[in-house]
């Protein structure tokens, strides 16, 4: 219980006067300037805590105020009775006093409902206090109209009025218990304010019954239970008054109409036998006709719970598009209306996407997809569906009578245009592309759309992005990579994959130093295929990092018999991005080292900068290790990519760095080129790295590298990459 001092010297006060009332009262029976004091200083204080309460607290300051108002129609009611008594007057019943008595439960009860805060309450808790309230008094009513008085309860407005006071209580108690049972926070704080209602269900049960018998006398046990229920709801107003309850969404509950239901049931059939007063049958009936309500308004509210769920099985949680079960369910429906009408599928696919995640992090990930499906809601018309299939996969679905694959293709025009403007994600600017593929059909089901649509997009990609319209063959070519896919999976980790080596040439001592491992693949069918047809097959499905580990397998076992013949030469290996990000890609390559018995220094990682974009945390440390067990980490293709003296810096650990072949190519007739290279080697020296000349066509190129004093050279001129047993001439190169 948190009272700040004030409320609680007045709260100590209430419950002082309480005990001295009924002492004074009930002990000596006089004198009555005693009782009136005691008594209307109780209602004052009472009635004081709540007011200023709901004066000084701004949490459910509303419902507070209307208990208050409450409090004081009930204060002037015993006012006027005591003033009345006082004069030695008598009072009719009912009198003007039961008036103001009696706005309490209107006001009070509306002050309850006034604990859901801004929220109204829903029509489901009105309800159930309502058959609380109503079962409660019916209860109330066969106890004690029908069995205890019988028929001396009075007639007409009397008997009307006497009863509306345990059914008001009835009802506030009922709307509070439902209150709890429902977790509505301000109500589960506030045992007091039950507790008090409680007391006045008691006191007024009292009174009914002992002015029936014409046993109550104005200021007895009765007047007690009244005073200590004022005082407990005193405090209440002053329980948690500190906090602003959260209103917690109330969760359905059946258990209390349904228990008043059975009640109202019993009574019922009760009155079918014996005789029961028209008020019981009358508020059974009342009960049970809430009852019927109650469960019709459960009904509508399990349907529009059922109606939400199935929308949120239809909505992506990110961006609030359709998902894909909705984009299908949608072309199912055009296609259910009319047939014959054309429907543009446009997949979307946000180039390089994976980078930015790894790169910046996953909420700027999720930031991002959210601009862009904003963007992408911007130009599309409302007669279009613009749906989100996962990952950064959008899809837009037209369709109109008069739709043309040229009108796809313009919007899909317009959409790259729109996502090509640069995105501001905390405070960095970040620019992506798309690529789009298009399937323009008539007739076509929701899964053939996808499926041309998808090949469509992999044909843009395989373009570099932009957008593509499906043709009817591209399907042969997607059957063709769907061949090879299966078929590299298959193949990765066996001895299908095999190895040609090409020599590294030292410029110094005209000795090959090493070779460079590169990957062909002997399919079963379509013959020896070079990298560029199956490297990219691999990244999309995931088989990089078996493949990598066949490679160094067999690399690392060629390497370990040269060194068995004395020749002490060194192995390159292509490094995946895919690999640089398993931390245990050194650990593997540290086992199959120890396994062949090759030393860390004769095996060379070669990696390109582009490795080097997304995830450098992992990245780092995955170099790092490699370095720190002997192994040499290579920059390949350099000067291909943007940023690259950036990397140089990073790359701290790099040993060797290899000069992409465009640079070597025209080094002798392009003086760009030429400055490139002289000033790359200087810089690489100047790094302590080694530097290897790529592509070394012809002799005149390896006479001027050597000149301008690059380490090493690779290239046709120097030797084709070739199987390991047609290498052992190159051991001997001069
Ligand atoms: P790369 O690492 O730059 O490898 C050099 C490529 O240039 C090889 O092509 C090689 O045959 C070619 N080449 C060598 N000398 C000359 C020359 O004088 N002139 C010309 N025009 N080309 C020359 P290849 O074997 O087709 O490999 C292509 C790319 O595939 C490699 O480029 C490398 O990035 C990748 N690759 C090859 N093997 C593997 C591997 O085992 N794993 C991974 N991850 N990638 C590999
Ligand atoms: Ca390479
Ligand atoms: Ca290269």
């Amino acid at each position: 219980m948190r009272i700040g001092a004030a409320p609680r010297v007045i709260s100590g006060a209430a419950i002082v006067l309480t005990v001295l009332f009924a002492g004074t009262h009930m002990l000596t029976g006089e004198p009555l300037w005693m009782s009136a004091v005691t008594l209307n200083g109780v209602y004052l204080s009472a009635t004081g805590l709540v007011v200023a309460r709901a004066i000084l607290v701004r949490s459910h300051r509303v419902a507070w105020a209307l208990i208050g108002a409450g409090l004081c129609c009930y204060s002037a009611g015993t006012a006027y009775t005591w003033a009345v008594q006082w004069r030695g007057g008598q009072l009719p019943y009912p009198s003007p006093a039961d008036l103001a008595w009696l706005s309490f439960y209107p006001l009070a009860y509306c002050g309850i409902l006034g604990f859901f805060g801004r929220r109204w309450p829903s029509r489901r808790l009105v309800l159930d206090g309502a058959i609380a309230g109503l079962g409660g008094a019916a209860l109330f009513s066969v106890v004690v109209v029908d069995v205890l008085l019988g028929s001396s309860s009075g007639q007409g407005l009397a008997q009307v009025v006497t009863l509306s006071y345990p059914l008001g209580d009835s009802l506030l108690l009922g709307t509070l218990v439902c209150q709890v049972t429902a977790g509505q926070a301000a109500a589960r704080r506030n045992p007091a304010l039950i507790a008090g209602i409680a007391l006045f269900v008691l006191a007024d049960t009292g009174y009914v019954v002992l002015s029936a018998q014409g046993l109550y006398t104005s200021g007895g046990p009765v007047n007690v239970l009244y005073l200590a229920g004022l005082t407990l709801i005193g405090m209440a107003a002053w329980n948690g008054a500190g906090t602003s309850a959260p209103v917690r969404a109330a969760a359905p509950r059946m258990a209390v109409p349904i228990s008043f239901a059975v009640g109202a049931l019993v009574l019922l059939t009760v009155a079918t036998r014996v005789r029961l007063s028209a008020v019981t049958v009358a508020l059974a009936g009342m009960t049970l006709v809430l009852v019927v309500a109650r469960v019709f308004v459960a009904l509508r509210e399990l349907e529009s719970v059922g109606r939400e769920r199935h929308s949120e099985a239809r909505r992506d949680p990110l961006t609030g598009l359709a998902n894909r079960r909705a984009v299908h369910e949608y072309i199912d429906q055009l296609l259910a209306r009319t047939a014959r009408r054309p429907i543009a599928v446009l997949l979307l696919d946000l180039d390089k996407f994976k980078e930015v995640n790894d790169s910046y992090g996953h909420p700027a990930g999720d930031q991002l997809l959210q601009l862009a499906s904003a963007r992408l809601q911007q130009v599309t018309r409302h007669t279009d569906l613009l749906g989100r299939l996962g990952g950064d996969e959008f899809v837009l679905v037209m369709s109109s009578e008069t739709l043309t694959p040229d009108e796809a293709t313009r919007l899909a025009g317009r959409i790259r245009a729109e996502l090509l403007k640069p995105f501001l994600i905390d405070g960095v600017q970040i620019t992506i592309d798309v690529s789009i593929g298009i399937a323009h059909e008539v007739g076509e089901d929701a899964d053939s759309l996808f499926q041309h649509a998808d090949i469509a997009m992999y044909n843009a990609k395989r373009a570099g992005g932009g957008h593509v319209v499906y043709q009817r063959n591209d399907d042969q070519e997607s059957r063709l990579r769907l061949e090879l896919t299966t078929a590299l999976r298959r193949d990765v980790t066996t001895a299908a994959m095999i190895l040609h080596y090409q020599p590294k040439l030292d410029l110094r001592t005209g000795t090959v130093r090493g070779f460079e491992a590169l990957v062909r693949w002997q399919h079963a069918e379509r013959g020896l295929l070079m990298p560029d047809v199956f490297l990219p097959v691999a990244e999309q499905n995931g088989l990089m990092s078996a493949l990598t580990h066949n490679v160094l397998t067999q690399a690392i076992r060629e390497c370990a018999r040269w060194h068995a013949e004395g020749r002490r030469v060194s192995v390159a290996v292509n490094a995946s991005a895919t690999d640089l990000r398993f931390e245990c890609f050194p650990q593997q390559i540290l086992d199959l080292l120890d396994e062949h018995g090759l030393p860390a220094k004769a095996l060379t990682i070669e990696i390109t900068e582009t490795m080097m974009l997304s995830d450098w945390a992992t990245t780092d440390r995955v170099l790092d290790r490699l370095t720190s067990m002997g192994v040499r980490v290579s920059i390949d293709d350099y000067g291909t990519h943007h940023s690259t003296l950036s990397y140089l810096r990073r790359l701290h650990t790099a040993a060797e760095l290899k000069l992409d072949r465009s640079f070597i190519a025209d080094m002798l007739t392009a003086p760009r080129s030429a400055a490139i290279v002289r000033s790359t080697i200087d810089l690489a020296h100047n790094l302590g790295i080694t530097v290897v000349a790529e592509g070394v066509e012809d002799a005149q190129t390896l006479h001027t590298l050597r000149e301008w004093g690059c380490d090493q050279a690779q290239g046709y001129h120097i030797g084709r990459p070739a199987p390991a047993a047609a290498l052992r001439p190159q051991f001997a190169q001069p």
